[in-house]
């Protein structure tokens, strides 16, 4: 998804192959200006461009009425079938797709507005009343919706504009008048419900509500640093050869404490992978729902009833303000080019969107600035501050800016020639498709009577780029291999499946891909001392453990060292072009015995004893004697997660029984096998509580759910993330079981050890305090029972 589509990437490859040697001899030895020099006549407009736009043609991104239609209709089944989330999502599908301003577009928001009064959202559901009635609804269904609208301020307790709409639809319907329709009937009788509704509420008004739980937002002291922004005071920069820039403690830092707290220079959503997966058919649209529906395209805020961009059907909004801000700084730009950006892949598309939102004059000025010389490696003297670190201004600051992202190092001599073909060749298309949609002027942000005094620029047919958009392709390009080391994944905890049990199963997705520079200047370690958390594109980093003043501030890239062995962990390392040295490495690397292979071993099929050894196990017990090879193991460990999935799929079509069953059997099967903290143990024990869960039977869930909790503990530290989250579910199935005292004692330990990892104000501390806070306002009788 980072990357290019697997098809361009493998013609990419064929064209590197097919170059003269000595072109590619050139080509692989290049700097950056010196590569698109070469390289922006290779783009073969008849044969390359023609073989992207093939591929670009897959991927639908435009507004087509014939989709509209299937997902309204989809809607209005599934409405029908009181299936009012689904129902809701396909029908902002459907809006997507049609026109602004069209009765059509009006009719989707209508119909969404009934699906969200179902679910009680009535704020949302009186914004898309609003929207219908803004985008032209038919004026004979408007008393309908009106209703609605009555409906949702009397559950929202607004009384007076109730009776203001209710005696506004009264005049419409009595005007209208066709008194024998059975539909006029129905009106009229909805007409008087509501009436009497209202009188009723009017006569018995409810008492203000409290606001519930006793509101103790804790403050987070935040002391900000002078020269690093988003930085806390308590950190300072650092640079030398073998490090390079990173961040140290300039003070003893404790558990919990805020070290960063950054927003993204810039971010992009990364597509759902069925946005790329639709055949070219065009008969069955795609009813999944991807990262595109769920969440924001500019603020990345999980949507409820999205809007979507005028242009396409693909960028969807939370709000008015999120589509205006997004067409103003990159949309009006990227819009049309929707099909090239998730043909090129993440990469490519957070490119492009640095530039336009850096400006051009600024693209310019530093791409300029980096001819002069590469005093960017140049190490800085022994001044007392920062300045001469690279990235810093004259004043010795680092700020989140352009010019930070622009010195992120882009190991040029690093990539393999290849690769750096395929991104040069995919910068240049994205520059071309610029050109010839006549977006130039957008780019290089200047008004279009601007561009018609420049002759030299537009009248250019012959498909060469103007000097202009060579600087833009050659600050792209730079920001292709940056990325390389450099992206940032913004992860959320997803909620998964339909939600109909009380405990929500969550796991991180890869929400988004962007540049933080000042999240950049920590190094990485397998064994780190922060938490990286994240709420619509802001990043805070949080220190997990005590800090003492002096020490290097670490954060995992990735392999940690709880989730890999190290040799797994240096190959993935090496795509950030270094060797890890962390404590975790050194220790594994000596010792040959990490944290997962430990725990993740198998045990004698005759005696439960630990297995050694490689290719072929013995067990350790040595009256036993017995030996399997490690592929008859592996085996059975593939058919047992063949299994384990079965189970699931039962769980899903509602077979709860059947899917306790068939985890059982995988349990004693397992135990013949694999060592009993092996990670798969505890996933076994935590899908059987969510099972149990599911049927409402608290203790049999919440007796598994802790020997999973177990399991986490051992791969992951107590005070390990991971285990915050189990103890969150745990939680949540002891307080749905009234097991009160149990309950606190567990909302406490996960308190502990999320608000270290995720802050005071993140959605599970506030989950965990209404739980908290609707346990204390339980009647003293059940309190004592428990
Ligand atoms: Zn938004
Ligand atoms: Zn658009
Ligand atoms: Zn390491
Ligand atoms: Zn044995």
């Amino acid at each position: 998804m980072a990357l290019p589509v697997e098809e361009w990437r493998l013609y990419a490859a064929r064209r590197w192959a097919s170059l003269e040697p000595p072109l590619r001899e050139r080509l692989a030895a290049a700097s950056l200006p010196e590569t698109l020099r070469l390289g922006c006549g290779l783009l073969r407009p008849e044969a390359d461009a023609a073989a992207l736009r093939r591929l670009c043609r897959r991927t639908r991104v435009g507004k087509e009425p014939a989709a509209a239609r299937f997902y309204r209709e989809e809607g209005n089944r599934l409405f029908g079938r009181r299936q009012y989330a689904a129902a809701l999502r396909l029908y902002s599908q459907a809006a997507s797709h049609e026109l602004p301003g069209s009765p059509e577009v009006a009719v989707c928001f209508a119909n969404r507005s009934a699906a969200l009064f179902h679910l009680g959202h009535f704020e949302v559901c009186l914004e898309d009343i609003a929207r219908a009635e803004s985008h032209g609804y038919p004026d004979r269904l408007l008393p309908k919706v009106l209703l609605r609208k009555v409906e949702c301020l009397l559950c929202l307790g607004r009384l007076q504009d109730a009776a203001d709409t209710l005696s506004m639809v009264e005049n419409k319907i009595t005007m209208d008048g066709k008194v024998t329709s059975p539909a006029h009937q129905t009106l009229l009788k909805k007409l008087s419900q509501l009436k009497i509704k209202l009188h009723e509420k009017e006569s018995h008004p409810e008492p203000a509500q409290e606001a519930c739980g006793d509101n103790q937002t804790q403050l987070e002291i935040w002391e900000e640093n002078d020269s690093i922004s988003g930085a806390s005071s308590s950190l300072s920069l650092d640079f030398d050869i073998e490090r390079g820039r990173h961040l140290v403690a300039s003070q003893d830092i404790g558990p919990g404490q805020s070290l960063l707290k950054e927003e993204a220079f810039v971010s992009v959503l990364c597509p759902g992978e069925s946005l790329l997966l639709q055949d070219s058919s065009g008969t069955a649209w795609d009813t999944r729902v991807t990262n595109a529906d769920l969440y924001c395209h500019h603020c990345l805020r999980q949507l409820l009833a999205s809007l979507p961009c005028r242009g396409c059907s693909y960028a969807k909004y939370c709000s008015q303000n999120c589509a205006d801000v997004a067409w103003e700084r990159y949309h009006r730009t990227e819009c049309s080019l929707g099909a090239l950006l998730l043909t090129l892949g993440v990469f490519c598309h957070v490119a492009l969107r640095t530039v336009l939102l850096a400006g051009f004059a600024e693209v310019g000025r530093l791409v300029e600035w980096s001819h002069d010389g590469d005093k960017v490696l140049e190490a800085p003297d022994t001044r007392a501050d920062n300045r001469g670190i690279p990235g810093c201004n004259n004043n010795g600051q680092y700020q989140s800016c352009y010019q930070a992202v622009f010195n992120l190092l882009p190991h040029t001599e690093k990539h393999s020639p290849e690769h750096k073909f395929l991104c040069m060749l995919s910068v240049v298309a994205i520059c071309k498709q610029l050109q010839e949609a006549g977006l130039e002027a957008a780019v290089l942000n200047q008004e279009p009577s601007e561009k018609l005094s420049k002759p030299k620029t537009c009248e250019k047919t012959s498909g060469e780029l103007s000097p202009e958009l060579k600087t833009v392709a050659e600050a792209m390009l730079r920001h292709v291999l940056q990325l390389q080391c450099n992206a940032q994944a913004i992860t959320v905890m997803q909620e998964l499946g339909s939600g109909d049990g009380a405990v929500v199963k969550k796991k991180p997705v890869r929400l988004a891909t962007a540049f933080f520079p000042v999240l950049s200047l920590l190094n990485h370690s397998c064994c780190p001392n922060t938490s990286v958390s994240f709420s619509g594109t802001a990043a805070t980093v949080r220190a997990s453990q005590p800090i003492p003043s002096g020490q290097e501030i670490f954060h995992c890239y990735g392999p940690h060292r709880c989730r890999m062995k190290v040799a797994e962990r240096q190959q993935l390392l090496s795509q950030y072009f270094f060797e890890c040295h962390c404590q975790a490495c050194l220790d594994e690397l000596q010792s040959d015995v990490s944290v997962v292979s430990m725990r993740n071993s198998f045990c004698c099929p005759s005696c439960q004893s630990p297995m050694q050894g490689e290719d072929m196990l013995c067990c350790s017990n040595e009256v036993c004697a017995i030996s399997v090879s490690r592929e008859n193991l592996s085996r059975r460990l593939q058919d047992l997660e063949r299994q384990i999935k079965e189970a699931l799929e039962l769980l899903r079509d509602r077979k709860a029984d059947q899917a306790i069953q068939m985890l059982l059997k995988c349990q004693v099967d397992a135990g013949n096998f694999l060592s009993p903290e092996h990670l798969l143990m505890g996933e076994m024990e935590d899908h059987l509580a969510q099972v149990y869960a599911t049927l409402g039977k608290w203790q049999e869930a919440a007796r598994h759910l802790e020997r999973s909790i177990e399991i986490v503990e051992m791969h992951h530290g107590p005070s390990s993330v991971e285990t915050g989250h189990e103890l969150l579910k745990l939680a949540q199935i002891l307080f749905n079981g009234f097991a009160v005292s149990k309950a606190l004692s567990t909302i406490q330990r996960a308190e502990e050890i999320l608000s270290v990892h995720c802050g005071p104000q993140s959605t599970q501390i506030q989950e965990l305090q209404e739980m908290k806070a609707c346990l204390s306002e339980l009647p003293r009788s059940i309190l004592q029972r428990t």
